[in-house]
């Protein structure tokens, strides 16, 4: 019997999902388990769409088609929080099996501290995280730094420190990420900050690192962090869909010094990126200048797993006056006050935005500042945010009682 903690490595017993999973396919395996045996009613995943630039979330009934959902796409950078949300919402008893990555799940914790999400209903595949790329910097990169065209590439990967492709006709090239990315291509600014890299939040934590010998490249490796997760592992493996062992313990020690190397490397990003910004007043007016790009297009918030708001305070004439593009400076600070205690550095509010504008290294910036005043970290526990301080219990009744969320009427 699997107990948390426990370490495994793990592959599909299928023929078919063994070959097409990234690392011997046990998460799909276990997907694919979780739902015929009925633990959960969908499964979560995300498979390839157009090309390897294409990552599409996706929500599957029939356990036949798990297996379209196999492998890692680097390129893809979405976020998939408020897609559960919204499935949750929407299918009141239904439970979910989904797979996430560091920010997904962090994103899961804070909504879940603010009820908007049923960690219950949910059992989440964690992968390990070295970080994803943009996909039209991908394609420049490709084109320019690997001299290949980003059509002619059918794989890509993210191994020992490089970014590698494979072509078409089988050619393999790799290229030292630490190379690309003084180059300003590579991982995403976020993901260079983050120091999610085992997401332990979830119920099982899954990752190629520290899987070595005869299994390298061919099994997973597998961190039980939940009683849940150790059930399904326990229940997938009874049934004959997955197989496990032991997990090597020089591989144990590789797995940790890998992620701690990663981790530090997360501090040299944040150090130099927030050095960038610099302090004071200086950092205001950088901030202040590049939010005058705005166009009040609202995907920041749209995206943010944090702004689910039923009534948005940037909406309100009162706070924000209307008709005014680039929107007044307090479009943006409302989202400072509110989120920057709890953002989980998930990019999502810089990749959507129309105009360029670095919004989650802005608001990464301020948590962090947050976080060293106020010992709070988002996305790691069920603690409540800074500001969920201000009379949490009697706002919820509220929100409850009236359907609205603001939680000062000014005008009173
Ligand atoms: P499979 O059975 O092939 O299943 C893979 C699962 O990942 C599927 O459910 C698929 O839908 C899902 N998936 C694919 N792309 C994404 C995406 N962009 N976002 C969310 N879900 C996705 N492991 C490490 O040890 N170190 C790393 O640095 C590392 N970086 C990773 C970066 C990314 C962006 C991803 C997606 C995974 C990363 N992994 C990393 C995990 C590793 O690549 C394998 O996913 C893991 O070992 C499981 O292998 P498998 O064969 O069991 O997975
Ligand atoms: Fe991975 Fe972290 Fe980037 Fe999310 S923010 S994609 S967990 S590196
Ligand atoms: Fe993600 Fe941006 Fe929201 Fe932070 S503010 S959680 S980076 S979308
Ligand atoms: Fe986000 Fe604040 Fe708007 Fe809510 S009110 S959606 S937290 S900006
Ligand atoms: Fe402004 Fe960018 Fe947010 Fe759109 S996404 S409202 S342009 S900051």
């Amino acid at each position: 019997m699997a107990a948390i903690g426990d370490m495994f490595y793990t592959w599909a017993a299928d023929a078919d999902v063994l070959k097409k999973g990234e690392c011997g396919g046990a998460i799909t395996a276990l997907q694919q388990y979780a739902l015929s045996s009925g633990m959960v009613d969908a499964v979560l995943a995300v498979r390839k769409g157009a090309d390897i630039y294409d990552a599409v979330p996706t929500f599957i009934t029939n356990p036949a088609e798990v297996a379209e959902t196999a492998g890692s796409l680097h390129c893809g950078t979405l976020l998939l929080s408020k897609l559960v949300k919204d499935y949750l919402d929407s299918n009141k008893t239904a439970r979910l099996g989904v797979t996430v990555k560091g920010c997904d799940t962090m994103g899961l914790i804070e909504l879940a501290k603010r009820d908007a999400v049923d960690l219950d209903r949910l059992i989440l595949l964690g992968v390990n995280c070295g970080g994803s790329v943009s996909p039209v910097l991908a394609r420049k990169m490709i084109r320019e730094k690997f001299g290949v065209d980003p059509d002619d590439v059918v794989k890509e990967e993210i191994d020992k420190g490089q970014f590698i492709i494979v072509t078409k006709d089988g050619q393999h090239k790799g290229i030292s990420m630490d190379e690309l990315e003084e180059e300003g291509f590579g991982r995403r600014g976020n993901c260079r900050r983050c120091k999610m890299k085992v997401p332990r939040q979830a119920d099982l934590a899954c990752g190629n690192w520290g899987v070595i010998g005869d299994k390298a490249g061919k099994a997973t490796f597998v961190e039980v962090c939940s009683e849940k997760g150790a059930n399904l592992l326990d229940a997938a493996v009874k049934a004959g869909s997955l197989k496990t062992d032991a997990a090597n313990p020089k591989g144990i020690e590789i797995r940790g010094k890998v992620e701690n190397a990663m981790l530090k490397l997360g501090d040299k990003w944040r150090k130099r990126y927030f050095e960038g910004l610099g302090e004071g007043k200086d950092r205001l007016k950088k901030i202040m200048n590049d939010t005058s790009r705005c166009i009040k297009c609202y995907a920041c918030i749209e995206n943010c797993p944090i702004c689910y708001c039923v009534e948005c305070s940037t909406k309100k004439s009162y706070l924000v006056e209307p008709g005014q593009v680039p929107p007044p400076f307090m479009f943006h600070l409302i989202r400072y006050a509110h989120i920057s205690d709890s953002c989980i550095n998930c990019g999502q509010c810089e990749e959507h935005c129309a105009m360029e504008i670095p919004n989650s290294l802005f608001m990464h910036a301020l948590q962090v500042d947050l976080q060293e005043m106020f010992g709070h970290t988002p996305g790691v526990d069920m603690e409540l945010p800074v500001l969920a301080l201000v009379e949490e219990k009697t706002e919820r009744k509220r929100l409850a009682d009236t359907g609205s969320d603001q939680i000062f009427n000014i005008f009173e």
